[in-house]
């Protein structure tokens, strides 16, 4: 650490949790952060201000004026250009500390692509708003030995709990499987902006007492509780997180259904009238197709993604091939309208 780190961290190093081999350490971290909507911005500044060293955002989603509200890192201007949530929080974070390693990358997180995306991380913390990736990140987190910080809000209401691999209780000891029909979400549901960074303070509070080497289990160092909280009608409620199940297929069995898992279907988007097709591999020349596309309709484009609007639906092809649909929860529609203007 130099002298100007010293300085720029000195009320967090007076801190005797962190002190400066604390710091030290942070600096030397690499946290991920899978999903960058409410939760995951909040973690993305919040981390990025503590100074861990390196910090990973995947996200497949870009920035809409209806995420305002909520999502803490990211302005107008990033809504106006339709950034991809990924790329605007790595803009905001060189303007934070510009010290901080950020990569971004506008991607949906997969089986195929976890590893790449996060195998080089210490910690990583679940800003995502479903269950299928949640049970994916908790696969990959016991069998790489990486911990990784479940959070969800919605409403007034949101919970976290620290899984910790060969220490604590997994999201499948507790909860062995995905919950059963729809959930209320941030979109059916709505949620208070409080409760979001409620959740997500305390997530980072523990990635920061991970990371800067209290990651054994005990009472100055993590505890593995779940943690409930309710902004509105108020309760702060802990409950000690179950022992780990010995014939937990994850942590107990070593089975890893989510990772081994291939081709999966286009996934309606989170209750708002969206559908994310990602069947096509591999890259989209965007300008082409943006030459393509201007004579049929409305196009705006950016580096990152295009969006096209043929009335009453909008489309928007990342760079990747990956496109969302809004206007319809009709994965027909949607895929057949991607091959008519997509290819
Ligand atoms: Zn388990």
């Amino acid at each position: 650490m130099d002298a100007a780190e010293r300085e720029r961290y000195s009320r967090q190093i007076l801190f005797p949790g962190i002190g400066e081999r604390g710091q030290e350490a942070l600096l030397r971290s690499h946290a991920a952060i899978a999903g960058c909507g409410a939760l995951g911005s909040f973690h993305a500044a919040a981390l990025a201000r503590a100074g861990v060293g390196t910090i990973t955002i995947v996200d497949r989603d870009y920035v809409e004026p209806g995420n305002l509200h909520r999502q803490w890192l990211f302005d107008e201007s990033d809504a106006a250009e339709a950034m991809p949530k990924a790329a605007a929080a790595v803009r905001h974070i060189a303007r934070i500390n510009s010290k901080v390693l950020a990569r971004g990358v506008v991607a949906d997180l997969t089986p195929s692509n976890i590893e790449e995306l996060l195998g080089a991380a210490n910690i990583i913390l679940d800003g995502t708003d479903n269950f299928e990736t949640r049970y994916l990140i908790n696969d990959f987190a016991v069998s790489r030995g990486i911990p990784w910080i479940y959070g969800a809000a919605v409403g007034s209401y949101g919970l976290t709990m620290p899984v910790i691999p060969g220490k604590s209780a997994c999201l499948r000891c507790v909860y062995p499987d995905p919950p059963a029909g729809a959930q209320p979400t941030c979109e059916t549901a709505g949620v208070l902006n409080v409760i979001v960074s409620a959740v997500a303070s305390l997530q980072v509070a523990d990635a920061l007492r991970i990371l800067s080497g209290h990651a054994e289990l005990g009472r100055s160092h993590i505890t593995t509780r779940i943690t409930t909280i309710d902004v509105w009608n108020g309760g702060i409620r802990q409950i000690d997180a179950p022992a780990r199940d010995p014939d937990c297929p994850t942590c107990g069995r070593r089975e890893f259904p989510y990772l081994e898992e291939a081709g999966r279907p286009p996934v309606t988007l989170c209750g708002r009238n969206a559908v994310q097709i990602h069947e096509r591999a591999g890259p989209v020349d965007l300008a082409a197709l943006r030459a393509r596309l201007e004579p049929l309709g409305e196009v705006r484009a950016n580096e990152f993604a295009l969006r096209f609007f043929v009335t009453p639906y909008e489309m928007t092809v990342f760079a990747d091939g990956r496109a969302i649909v809004k206007g319809t929860s009709d994965t027909g529609l949607a895929r057949s309208l991607y091959a008519r203007y997509v290819g």
